[in-house]
C-alpha cells in the first residue's frame, strides 16, 4: 500500500495507521499512513485525484 502523505510505499513491517477520508460525493475511502512522522509530498496546484482509487 501507498502513504497518503508521503507517497511512498509503506513496508510489510513499517507500523501504519489508517484514515478514514470523507469524499465529499460518493463513498469514503481509506488512506493508509506511516505510523511515523515521514514527510508529506508536495501538494499540486490543481484538485488532485492521487486519494482515489
Ligand atoms: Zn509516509
Amino acid at each position: 500500500m501507498i502513504c497518503a502523505r508521503c507517497d511512498h510505499p509503506i513496508g510489510r513491517d513499517e507500523p501504519y495507521m489508517t484514515v478514514d477520508h470523507h469524499a465529499a460525493s460518493g463513498p469514503g475511502t481509506t488512506l493508509y499512513v506511516h505510523k511515523r512522522r515521514c514527510k508529506q509530498a508536495p501538494q499540486q496546484t490543481y484538485p488532485s485525484r492521487r486519494f482515489g482509487v
